[in-house]
């Protein structure tokens, strides 16, 4: 029958007094290992294959890679053999010990543990081993160890080759710190192909994306969408009195604006230009000419640097047969007629609307 590897905190009298960690060693050592994101981390086969390892080198029945938290030693991965079986459990800060006791560079040995308490079905280790898990910048960060349940040492060799596998758990750590920062860089590079750059806003590409999700959404769910499109008035002359700079600042101030109109699952993009596109899912015509005379109420009662703006806007309504195109074309339409009849003004789009411009009203 196999027994349970009984893995607590060593007792005091197993070695000298414990030196704890200056607080400052252990802010770096704890910013070190928040940098590997490995405390807590989920069970991985390489360390158990280190820890497999270690153990078998040193024809130990168990090893254990662990790490020191605060307060607590976390163990990432205990692999026993042989008579062991156990599992990972957290203890608290008594592993740190093993850190503070022993020299720099040299495997910390305590080769017969008189622990008493012993619980029935329980192994409670007699023979510690562990070799420090060095950061880059000199911090402890854990240990690799083995365990027996005999009283023993380690020879050179076996020594030499734990030291060997903790470098090993360390560049493991880096590889996992690599790719930390690389996943993090991709997330960034994603987020700037859909972010407009001066505005900091979606840009034409989330727009293209985000109409299309919600088309397949109103067609499966039935739910309405609508559309605007909203583009300043007179915004060239604006570039041309107070310079491009000025203009691209307006713009800015535009689209904060346009974003503080919304609501929160409604979507605005710089379409291009001084245009701009809100997506308004599950919003029916008449809700969307209402957010549409808000955004523009707003655009018109806001002080801008040098002088006022105004926005037109053309509304449109998805038709699901005719699909998003369609929907595109009309609030195009919506938005020429109020350019053309006026400017500061909400037109709703219809296709093939031949009326005359001057009759366009909501
Ligand atoms: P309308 O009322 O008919 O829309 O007139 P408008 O002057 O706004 O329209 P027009 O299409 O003639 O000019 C748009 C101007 O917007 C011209 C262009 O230089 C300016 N513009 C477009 N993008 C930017 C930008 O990123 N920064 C700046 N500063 N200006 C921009
Ligand atoms: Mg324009
Ligand atoms: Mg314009």
């Amino acid at each position: 029958m196999s027994e349970l590897l009984d893995i607590r905190p060593l007792p005091r009298e197993a070695g000298p007094a414990i030196n704890l960690l200056r607080k400052e060693e252990n802010a770096s050592r704890l910013n070190a290992l928040a940098s590997y994101e490995i405390l807590d981390s989920d069970a991985e086969k390489s360390y158990d294959d280190i820890a497999r390892l270690a153990a078998y080198v040193c024809a130990a029945p168990a090893g254990m890679i662990s790490f020191f938290g605060e307060n607590r030693q976390w163990v990432k991965s205990l692999v026993c053999t042989g008579a062991f079986s156990g599992k990972p459990l957290d203890f608290p800060h008594e592993g740190l010990r093993e850190a503070a006791l022993h020299e720099p560079g040299q495997i910390l040995q305590l080769p017969d543990i008189q622990a008493g308490g012993q619980k029935r079905g329980h192994v409670r280790p007699r023979f510690y081993a562990a070799a420090p898990l060095y950061a880059p910048a000199g911090d402890i960060l854990g240990s690799l160890g083995v365990l027996d349940r005999r009283a023993r040492g380690l020879t050179g060799e076996q020594s030499h080759a734990l030291e060997t596998l903790a470098r090993q758990v360390m560049e493991l750590l880096e590889m996992r710190r690599t790719l930390i920062g690389l996943s993090s860089a991709n997330a960034k590079l994603g987020q700037q192909n859909v972010t407009d750059a001066l505005t900091g806003i979606p840009n034409r590409r989330a727009y293209d994306q985000k109409l299309s999700e919600e088309f397949a959404r109103a067609k499966r769910t039935g739910a309405p969408l609508s559309l605007l499109m909203l583009d300043i008035d007179n915004f060239k002359q604006y570039n041309d009195n107070f310079g491009h700079l000025a203009g691209d600042s307006a713009l800015q101030s535009v689209a904060r604006v346009l974003l503080s109109s919304l609501r929160p699952y409604d979507f605005l993009a710089r379409y291009g230009g001084e245009e701009f596109a809100i997506i308004l899912p599950s919003t029916d015509l008449a809700d969307a000419i209402v957010v549409a005379e808000r955004v523009r109420g707003l655009v018109a009662a806001s002080e801008f640097p040098h002088r006022k703006f105004t926005i037109s806007v053309g509304v449109s309504r998805l038709d699901i047969d005719a699909g998003t195109k369609a929907l595109v074309q009309a609030a195009d339409i919506g938005l020429y007629r109020a350019k053309a009849s006026g400017r500061n003004k909400v037109v709703i789009g219809k296709l093939n609307d031949h009326s005359p411009v001057g009759s366009a009203t909501p």
